[in-house]
Formats: structure tokens, C-alpha cells, sequence
């Protein structure tokens, strides 16, 4: 009987709780709690990409902002840095679509090239690849291309990019083609493109010359090192004795370069000596020159000593004469200032043919260039040496001239030397240098300019200015040809007799007509009469095309010139506002778009440059299939082996969350973090649209009328808009990122939600407070979702979708509201400092709160009383102000000026003396002595199971 009266009893409790729990005005939203942003992300798209893009193109009252992308390679998956740089790039223009301005972002696509090529290619099976066509190949790889950049096209959607995805800009296209040849036409009639025959970079495994930009080094190359004498004819050396078997000593890495050597260099300025090893027991005795100071380096090497018979200036060794090591042919030692004593013995081997600094000091003393060595890499006939014809220079050719050189007896020592060394960037195979002739773009005559124009350019981060000066000025030349068919043509005509090129303002004019019409694919499709101008079709000579396309960083490089067509824009300062790429872009992109526009225009194609760095994996590694440590941006959003979906906005929050000026880090804790992040972001969301829910515009309460914890609020949302504008601008996302975990967290999950939930929940409807809580809600949530947006458009279009009803309706997206104004009112600094003290004030309590809790006295808050005892009037005057018991979320807070009294009754007591605002306070936490109220929860009623008097005022209300 008893137990069936204590359930009864239960029951009633449990319906009378029901009841009143019904009068309580909970959060109520269709905003769902789990993101599932796999999914829900899509719904919210095409409202934020494709629909905005022409939205803010047509109804944006301010000028065009253009962000002129860097077009990736049409080749092989998107990976997690191009996700990186794109959402970058998304973010700034989703800032600018808020602050009105007509943002111009259209993107691009690299479409030429080797690569694309050689991929294209291999695909091709079954096929005799030597028997295609130009226009074949050039089929292929066009369909390579453009199959590799529709997969890319539809993942950079995907990634919620905001632009022009139905145009993107397109090197392949005839009206970027034209454009291209109208800026090498301009560069040409100033002067700017030559042909030489010079040694470039060449990549045997390529088959074609390659820029700078275009190698990769390795450092533990190994190439077979010699050191070879070359018997000296003549000499002007002023020698007591006469010496026989006087030889000079060389040393190279590159044997295979030897069937080349056209001189031996000294420097003038260094001393010299004439030794004799002294283990040499031959009966005429070898004589060495050699430079003084490598003695000691190479008694070891040679290992003999070296007896020193003479010492004089390099000065009278110019002039010597010495026998060739392979041709016999006589040559001279010739003067060049690049000598050095660090390393080898002072006498340099020069093959003009196959080295920069080389062919400079031969240049000067009109030695002719000679190369002996085939696109493939290969020695021809040229190279005087039967044995050595048809052999590979980097293996064969190498073995075959140092077998030789012993045979001759010219050989002193070989040995393996590790050295840095290029690398062809594709292929990963070794280059070599090889002197052919190329078409080059003086970058010497325009590089002082563009650094001096750079100077007013933005740059984020600051260093990036120093790295893209120091890429800039290190570059002489620029070599723009390639011997590849997958490309732009260089629109060129070389006399069939005697090869003399034929490039001319008419000549090319003619070819960019026929490019109009046909596009790149003219210069195959026509033959070479209708391809030449009618003023040389007839004038007794015989032209034949070039084979040579462009670089494609020329392509790209002049990207600049497309979007000034395209945009119209006539009275600029710079052409595009802003570019922002990686940092391999200041010896790429950056480079070579500055060097073709201060050539074309005078004028640096960007305003401000934003660089960033790579991704690296969580232990800063760089990212690799052989060590498993590779996230693709798809695996992030969609999931992958034991990870979870994280959708599009955690991607795009671990973005705008990195140091992206540095190197950035992702891994699986990272992003679970991030994954926490965006989770916090939408509860906060989610409290204040189900407490907006029933929320009409007309309800907001003016400033003045707001309790002053609403008014502390509505200061701090201030502060934290203005920096957030700040963060933005600056371009410190990461920064953004931070406030807004701040702000979350802190103030509004630990703070302010928790301190008004009270009021939210059981006061009237109508009552003031709670609409004062509303008002500030509103607001918060307002600026709250628009500084989120740039970063996670999909989850602040969602939230819109939520809130919208309050006021705008007509604006379908958040994007289309604009920034935010903040209103100055809402700054008040004595408010923030009277908060400042409540605030340090509840922080103790809370310890106080969080004892109890510990020693089971109390579960919640509500249970306890506070009592506080202060002798300061100024202190007591403001806590007085102020509902300290919502502060604290107690049941009661008393405020005393009398001394202590003796707290010495059955509850236990938790007491502290702290110091707040240089006076002393103490603090005291008991059991609540009332009793619970059914409804709120509050100790404040006078009998069990009775309502507390609040809350019996608000159900007396209708
Ligand atoms: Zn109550």
C-alpha cells in the first residue's frame, strides 16, 4: 500500500511538472542539431554559387572587384592544395559580394604542354605514335585536357566556389590563342624576343628545352668527376728553365661535355703554379699548372706530393695555347673572371655549347658554340670521335670518353662526385645543357622596371616581396620556346636556304588573322604559303614554318591581357585587384604575368599578391602515396576509410582556420578539431533561432531600454564586429576564425546564453526582459552568420534560411544582405569595465558553486544562495545595480555592507575572500533555504510544490 501511494504520488508530480513545463517558452526550430553536411550542404548551393555569381554581377551598386585566378594544370586529380588556394580565393570574393562589390572572378585552365601531351600519348593504344600527325597529337591531347578539366570543373563547384564556371577562361580557346600572339607581337616589335643559339636547359627525356621554373633539384646526383691534362703548344710563360711536358690540368663532372671544349679559362687575377708530382718516375717528368692555392687539395686527390717549381699570375697563362683532348685541334687559354680557387685546379674546361657563364666568355671572343649532342641527348656525328657517335651523353657517352681519355693517357684521376644537380620537373630524369637555337624573351632589359612598379604593389605576407624580387632579378633570359607540338606556335618563318628567320610586324598580324578563324590548330591545318603574308608569298625566297610552340608559362603568363578584354577595364592601376597563389608562383605565374604586362603595358597586372605555402601532413611531412599520408579534399567532404563525412564547410573552416602564409598542416586530429569547431558554431546558431522563433522585427526594444547585461553584450558584438571587419581585411582569416571560436565559447555558450536562459524561458511572452534578451539575440545572431559566411557559406545560408522571416524576406540569400552595420551607441567602455568586474566576480563564485557541486551539496546552481559582504561603497553601489542572482544562476544573492556573521548553521558552507577592483569582497555559498519552484526551477518558493512568486505572476497573465 505504501509503495502503490509513493508511485501515485510520483505520477502527480510528474503531471504537475508536465503542466508546467508546458508553460515554459522552450527553444522551438526546424534547424536541425546534426549537420549531415554531406547532404544538407547541396540543398544550399546552387543559392550560393551559381544564382549569387550573376545576383551580385546585376545588383551590386559598388565597382568590380577582380580576383584573376591562376589557372591550374587540365591535368590528373585536384588535390588538397589546389582546395587550399581556391577557398582562399572564395572567401576574399565573399567578403566583396558583402561589401557590394560587383565581384569579377572568372576561373582558368593551363591547357597546353608537355605533360598533357606525353599523357595523352601513352593513352593512345595500339596505335604507331611515330606515324600521328601534329594535328593528331594535338587532338589527343586537346581531349585529354578538356576531360581533365570538366572532372576539376565539377569538384571546384562542389567546394561551394562562387564564379563564372560556365565561361572560365581557357588557354586552348582560339580567343585566348589570339590574345596570347597579340602580346608576343607587341614584345617582339619592342624588341623583346630574339632567337640565339645558346645552351638552355634541355630535357633528353623530353626532348625539349625548359625553363627555370621547370626544374627540380636533387641533391644526391651522381655524376663521374675527371681530371684530364691537356699538353701545352705555346706558351708566353717567362720561364728561367724550358720545361717539357708542360701540361695543364682540368677538372670536370660532365666528361661527356669534353668533345665540346672550345677554351680553358683563368682568372687573371689568381696565382698560379707549375708542379711536378714527385712519385712520378716517368723520364721526362710531367709538368702541372695548376692554381696555387688547391695544392694542398690536390696532393690528397692525386694523392703525391706536388713539388712547386713556379708561381705567377693567371695574367700570363692567357694566350697559352694547349692541344684539344679529344680533336687534337689547337685552343686557347682564354681570360674569364667566373674563375675560382674553390674548387677543382684553378683551369676551367669551356664548352660553350653546354654552359651559361661558358658561352658568355666565349660570346666576347667570338668562339663559335659547339654541340655535338641530339635532342635525345645522344652525340652526332659532329663530335669528331667515331667510338662516341650515337651514344647517350649521360651514360654511355660519359664511359666512352673517359676510356679515352685513359687510352690517350690524358686521364690523371676519375672518381664519383654527389652533387646537386636539375632535374626535368616532369619526368623526374636528368637534364642537361645543350646549345640549340631558341627563341628568348629579354628579361634583362625589363626586370629593373618591374621590380621598381612592384613597389606599390600590396604584398600578403610582407616577405613574399624579397622572395618574388629575388626570383625576379636572378633571371637573364627567358626561354620561351619548346620543341613540342601541344602548344601555341611561335609564329615564325626561317628562309629555306639559310635558315634565317622571318618575324616581322607583318608577318605575324598576317598569322594572328589566320588564328581568328582557326585557332592555333591554323598552323598545322594551312600550309606555309597561306600561312605567310602576301607581301612575302612571291618575293623570290622560300619560307618554311617553324616547329617550335610556346612556353607555357608564356600562356598563362599573359592571362592578364584575356581579362582586360574581358573586363573592359580601361582607367586601371592595376589590372586585376588582387592575385593569390602559392609560393612556387613567384619563379611561375607571378613572374612571368608581371614580366609580359611591364613589357606590354608598364604596368603590374596585380594590386595586391597573396601567397601561400603547402600542405604538409600533421607532422609537417610533405604529402605522399609511398608514406600514406595523402587527404584528398573528397575524402574530407564525403569520408573516407574510418573517417567521418565532414562536408564542404569544415574544409573550407580548416582553410580559413590555417597560417596559410606558411607551410599548413592536416591530418585526422586537425580536422576532428575543426569538425568540433563548426559543430559549436551551429548549436550557437540553434539556441538563438529557437528562442527567435516566434521573434517579429517590430518586437526589437530600443538600446536604451535594454537591461545592462544586454547592453554589455551588445558592446561586445560591437568590439567583435569591428575587429572581424579588421581580420578580414588584413586577410587574416585564421584571425576571423579565433574571434569567432572566442565569441562562441566564451561569451555566448558559458556567458550570456546561460545567464538569460532564465529569462527566456519563464518570464511572459510579452514581458520586456524577455524581449531585451530577443532584441540582443537578434542581433548577435544577424552578425554572427554574416562574419561566418564568407568561410562556411552553406551552414550561414542554412542559418538564414531559419531567421530570414524576421526582416527580410525578399532576400533569398545572406550574401544578399551585405555587411552588417554596427551601431556606435553599442560601444561603451564604462559598461565593459563595470562587466569586467561582475564577470570576475561570477568567475568566483563559480568555484565556489563548482566545491559544493563536488561534495554532492548541491547539483545545480539553483540550489545555492549567495551572500556578499563589502565594505567599499563605490563596490557596493554597483553590485547593487545590478540581478546578481541571474549572474550567478542562483536562487538568491544578498549583498551586505555589515562585517561577517557567524555562519554556523546545519548547511555547509563554501566561503572566499578575493579581491575585486582593489577592494575587498566575501564571498558565500549555502544551500538555498526556500523551496523549488515546480516551474523555473528557482529555490524560491515559500512551500513545497508551489510556484515562486515570479512565476506565479506570469501564469496570472493571459
Ligand atoms: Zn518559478
Amino acid at each position: 500500500m505504501i509503495n502503490e501511494t509513493s508511485k501515485k504520488s510520483k505520477v502527480n508530480n510528474n503531471d504537475l511538472n508536465k503542466f508546467y513545463s508546458d508553460t515554459l517558452l522552450l527553444p522551438k526550430t526546424n534547424f536541425p542539431l546534426r549537420a549531415d553536411a554531406a547532404n544538407r550542404e547541396t540543398l544550399f548551393q546552387n543559392r550560393c554559387t551559381k544564382d549569387l555569381y550573376k545576383w551580385q554581377m546585376e545588383n551590386n551598386p559598388k565597382e568590380m572587384f577582380i580576383l584573376h585566378d591562376g589557372p591550374p594544370y587540365a591535368n590528373g586529380n585536384l588535390h588538397i592544395g589546389h582546395a587550399l588556394n581556391k577557398i582562399l580565393k572564395d572567401i576574399v570574393n565573399r567578403y566583396k559580394v558583402l561589401h557590394g562589390y560587383k565581384v569579377n572572378y572568372i576561373p582558368g585552365w593551363d591547357c597546353h604542354g608537355l605533360p598533357i601531351e606525353l599523357k595523352a600519348l601513352t593513352e593512345l593504344k595500339g596505335v604507331d605514335k611515330s606515324s600521328l600527325t601534329p594535328l593528331q597529337i594535338r587532338d589527343v591531347a586537346k581531349k585529354s585536357a578538356l576531360e581533365a578539366l570538366e572532372i576539376q570543373r565539377k569538384e571546384f563547384i562542389s567546394w561551394g566556389i562562387m564564379g563564372d564556371w560556365e565561361n572560365p577562361y581557357r588557354t586552348l580557346d582560339k580567343e585566348y590563342e589570339v590574345k596570347q600572339l597579340q602580346v608576343f607581337h607587341n614584345m617582339m616589335k619592342k624588341g623583346y624576343i630574339y632567337r640565339q643559339n645558346k645552351p638552355v636547359y634541355w630535357s633528353p627525356s623530353s626532348r625539349t628545352a625548359l625553363a627555370e621554373a621547370e626544374l627540380e633539384y636533387r641533391d644526391d646526383h651522381q655524376s663521374k668527376s675527371v681530371y684530364v691534362k691537356l699538353p701545352v703548344i705555346n706558351t708566353k710563360l717567362d720561364l728561367p728553365v724550358v720545361l717539357d711536358n708542360l701540361h695543364i690540368l682540368i677538372w670536370t663532372t660532365t666528361p661527356w661535355t669534353l668533345p665540346a671544349n672550345q677554351a680553358v679559362a683563368v682568372n687573371p687575377n689568381i696565382e698560379y703554379s707549375i708542379v711536378c708530382p714527385n712519385n712520378d718516375t716517368s723520364i721526362a717528368q710531367n709538368n702541372y699548372i695548376i692554381a696555387t692555392k688547391r695544392l694542398d687539395a690536390l696532393q690528397k686527390i692525386l694523392g703525391t706530393e706536388l713539388d712547386v717549381k713556379f708561381t705567377f699570375k693567371g695574367q700570363q697563362l692567357i694566350g697559352t695555347t694547349y692541344i684539344h683532348p679529344i680533336n687534337e685541334k689547337q685552343c686557347n687559354i682564354i681570360d674569364a673572371s667566373h674563375v675560382t680557387e674553390e674548387s677543382g685546379t684553378g683551369l676551367v674546361h669551356i664548352a660553350p655549347g653546354h654552359g651559361m657563364e661558358d658561352y658568355e666568355a666565349c660570346k666576347k671572343l667570338n668562339i663559335p658554340t659547339f654541340c655535338p649532342v641530339d635532342e635525345f641527348g645522344i652525340f652526332t656525328s659532329e663530335v669528331g670521335e667515331s667510338t662516341f657517335e650515337g651514344k647517350l651523353v649521360l651514360t654511355d657517352g660519359t664511359l666512352t670518353v673517359i676510356e679515352h681519355l685513359k687510352k690517350r693517357n690524358s686521364l690523371i684521376k676519375e672518381e664519383i662526385f654527389k652533387h646537386k644537380y636539375p632535374y626535368d620537373w616532369r619526368t623526374k630524369k636528368p637534364i642537361i645543357l645543350r646549345a640549340t637555337p631558341q627563341w628568348f624573351a629579354n628579361v634583362e632589359a625589363i626586370k629593373q622596371r618591374a621590380i621598381k612598379l612592384l613597389e606599390n604593389v600590396k604584398m600578403v605576407p610582407k616577405s613574399a616581396r624579397h622572395r618574388l624580387e629575388q626570383f625576379t632579378l636572378s633571371r637573364n633570359e627567358w626561354c620561351i620556346s619548346r620543341q613540342r607540338y601541344w602548344g601555341v606556335p611561335i609564329p615564325v618563318f626561317y628562309e629555306s636556304e639559310s635558315d634565317v628567320p622571318l618575324l616581322t610586324d607583318s608577318s605575324v598580324k598576317h598569322v594572328i588573322e589566320i588564328f581568328k578563324k582557326h585557332g592555333s590548330d591554323g598552323w598545322w591545318k594551312l600550309d606555309d604559303q597561306e600561312l605567310l603574308a602576301p607581301e612575302y608569298k612571291n618575293n623570290g625566297k622560300i619560307y618554311r614554318k617553324g616547329n617550335d610552340t610556346m612556353d607555357v608559362w608564356f600562356d598563362s603568363g599573359v592571362s592578364w591581357a584575356f581579362i582586360l578584354e574581358q573586363t573592359k577595364k580601361k582607367d586601371f592601376k592595376a589590372i586585376a585587384d588582387l592575385y593569390l597563389e602559392g609560393s612556387d608562383q613567384h619563379r611561375g605565374w607571378f613572374q612571368s604575368s608581371l614580366l609580359t604586362s611591364v613589357a606590354v603595358n608598364d604596368k603590374v597586372p596585380y594590386s595586391t599578391l597573396i601567397t601561400h605555402g603547402f600542405v604538409m601532413d600533421e607532422q609537417g611531412q610533405k604529402m605522399s602515396k609511398s608514406l600514406g599520408n595523402v587527404i584528398s579534399p573528397s575524402a574530407v567532404i564525403k569520408g573516407g576509410k574510418n573517417e567521418p563525412a565532414y562536408g564542404v564547410d569544415v574544409l573550407r573552416l580548416w582553410v580559413a582556420s590555417s597560417e596559410y602564409a606558411n607551410d599548413v598542416n592536416i591530418g585526422k586530429n586537425i580536422m576532428s578539431q575543426v569538425g568540433e569547431n563548426i559543430r559549436k558554431y551551429r548549436n550557437t546558431a540553434r539556441f538563438m533561432l529557437g528562442n527567435l522563433s516566434n521573434f517579429k522585427y517590430s518586437q526589437l526594444v530600443e538600446y536604451e531600454e535594454l537591461d545592462s547585461i544586454d547592453k554589455y553584450m551588445l558592446h561586445e558584438i560591437y568590439h567583435f564586429g569591428k575587429n572581424i571587419k579588421t581580420f578580414y581585411d588584413e586577410y587574416a582569416f585564421n584571425k576571423v576564425v579565433q574571434a569567432l571560436n572566442n565569441l562562441t565559447n566564451v561569451l555566448l555558450s558559458a556567458f550570456y546564453f546561460d545567464v538569460v536562459k532564465d529569462r527566456l524561458y519563464a518570464d511572459h511572452i510579452t514581458s520586456q526582459s524577455r524581449r531585451n534578451v530577443l532584441t540582443v539575440l537578434y542581433h548577435i545572431l544577424n552578425i554572427y552568420t554574416i562574419s561566418l559566411s564568407p568561410i562556411a557559406p552553406h551552414l550561414a545560408e542554412e542559418i538564414y534560411d531559419n531567421y530570414k522571416n524576421i526582416r527580410h524576406k525578399e532576400y533569398e540569400s545572406v550574401f544578399k544582405l551585405g555587411w552588417y552595420d554596427l551601431n556606435e551607441k553599442w560601444s561603451n567602455q564604462p559598461l565593459q569595465r563595470e562587466w569586467e568586474t561582475l564577470k570576475h566576480l561570477r568567475n568566483e563564485v563559480n568555484q565556489l558553486l563548482e566545491a559544493a557541486r563536488k561534495d554532492k551539496v548541491i547539483k545545480s546552481s539553483l540550489e545555492a544562495n549567495v551572500k556578499l559582504y563589502v565594505n567599499s561603497s563605490e563596490l557596493l553601489n554597483l553590485l547593487q545595480k545590478h540581478d546578481l542572482k541571474s549572474i550567478f544562476i542562483t536562487s538568491d544573492a544578498e549583498i551586505s555592507s555589515q562585517t561577517i556573521e557567524n555562519y554556523s548553521d546545519n548547511n555547509l558552507t563554501y566561503v572566499n575572500e578575493i579581491n575585486l577592483s582593489d577592494e575587498i569582497c566575501k564571498i558565500i555559498v549555502k544551500r538555498a533555504s526556500l523551496f523549488k519552484c515546480p516551474r523555473c526551477w528557482n529555490y524560491n518558493a515559500q512551500m513545497e510544490s508551489k510556484l515562486c512568486k515570479r512565476c506565479e505572476n506570469v501564469l496570472s497573465i493571459n
